[in-house]
């Protein structure tokens, strides 16, 4: 099966610039924004620029030049946004897919969390 990319959805219209968004990173392929309903102090979203829908679309179908780029731009945010354990109270990583991972933007992003104790949680 493969994937077909909706591209009327949420983050590739904040990509095209059609609606706003609060930049906090961009590099050539990826872009990080804060994601409009704050779970933490720390919230931000981090795409890739391409059409991938969710992570094994990406992980398997992007270029290495697009998945180096990502892979740090999620390290930069986290320098950015302070929740490096090196250098703050760390941060958790989540990118929810497809019906079971209850992915409501069928656009891959990384959930960066921080700024408050998490709490233990697999499920
Ligand atoms: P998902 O459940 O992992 O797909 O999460 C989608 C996330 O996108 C949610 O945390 C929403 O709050 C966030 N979101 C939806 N629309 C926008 C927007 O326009 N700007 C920033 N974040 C958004």
């Amino acid at each position: 099966m493969s994937y077909t990319y909706d591209d009327q959805n949420i983050f590739a219209k904040i990509l095209r610039g059609e609606i706003p968004s609060t930049k906090v990173y961009e590099s050539a392929h990826s872009l990080a924004f804060e994601d409009i309903s704050q779970q933490a102090p720390v919230h931000t979203l981090v795409i890739p620029k391409g059409a991938y829908v969710c992570y094994d679309h990406f992980a398997l179908e992007a270029s290495d030049a697009e998945i180096v780029d990502f892979t740090r731009a999620i390290g930069e945010v986290c320098k950015i946004k302070g929740v490096q354990p090196s250098d703050g109270d760390g941060f958790r990583m989540i990118s929810n897919a497809g019906q079971n991972g209850v992915q409501e933007v069928p656009h891959l992003h990384v959930h960066i969390l921080g700024g408050r104790p998490l709490g233990r949680m697999l499920a």
